[in-house]
């Protein structure tokens, strides 16, 4: 099968993480995925007082080069170039997006625009809560706790993340849409670009799947 080499693009909060570790599931690890988050993620524990905890916890970008560096140095620990995978984070803006196309040895085939409205978005963090110690996550519109307020398992008291609120991610959600409109008139040129429209991962699982599926029998 001819290798995927893919960009998912979505905002916050639109179930990214949730769709692609599905599909990895489905081809039983043959696509991977690399997530720029995930990746911080990880060494910020290794190294919990670098400046890019420092970075992240702001909620601001780390450096272009820095954020490059380890997307490549996972790339090639993982020995992901030669086989089909969706990068999920990165490019972050222009300057990362040509960072990526100059350094990827063949250039992406897809681009993978998951579509979720931001209206959808903003009920679901709304309706957000969690229990800390266990990270139990409810939500008002679909799972609400038993009583209103409090953990179904210890009683105690339910909290907002603070950065799970409508004004933090709205914010999120302005800054997406700025950098969706420069990458999807780069990536449109190249006719790579694919909608996936949808509110849920149940309606947006199956289309990817669908696009995915198409693309490697080629
Ligand atoms: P995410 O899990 O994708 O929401 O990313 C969590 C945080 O990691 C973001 O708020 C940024 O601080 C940082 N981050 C993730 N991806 C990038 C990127 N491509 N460039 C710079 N910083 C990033």
């Amino acid at each position: 099968m001819p290798p995927l080499r893919a960009i998912i693009l979505g905002p916050p909060g639109a179930g990214k993480g949730t769709i692609l570790s599905r599909l990895v599931k489905h081809y039983n690890g043959a696509i991977s995925t690399v997530s720029s988050g995930d990746l911080l993620r990880e060494e910020i524990k290794k190294n919990p007082s670098s400046s890019i905890a420092t970075t992240v916890a702001q909620g601001k970008l780390v450096p272009d080069q820095l954020m490059a560096n380890l997307i490549f140095r996972s790339f090639e620990q993982e020995k992901i170039f030669q086989r089909s995978w969706i990068l999920d984070g990165f490019p972050r803006n222009a300057s990362q997006a040509s960072i990526l196309d100059s350094t990827l040895p063949e250039s992406l085939n897809m681009v993978i625009h998951l579509d979720v409205p931001f209206r959808v978005i903003l009920e679901r963090i709304e309706g957000r809560w969690i229990h800390q110690p266990s990270g139990r996550v409810y939500n008002l519109l679909y799972n609400p706790p038993k009583v209103p307020g409090k953990d179904d398992i210890t009683g105690e008291d339910l909290i907002k993340r603070p950065d799970d609120t409508v004004e933090v991610f709205q914010k999120r959600l302005d800054t997406y849409s700025a950098l969706l409109g420069d990458l999807s008139d780069y990536y449109k040129k190249r006719g790579i670009f694919h909608t996936i429209l949808g509110e849920t991962s149940d309606v947006t699982y199956p289309k990817l799947l669908n696009l995915v599926e198409g693309f490697l029998k080629k």
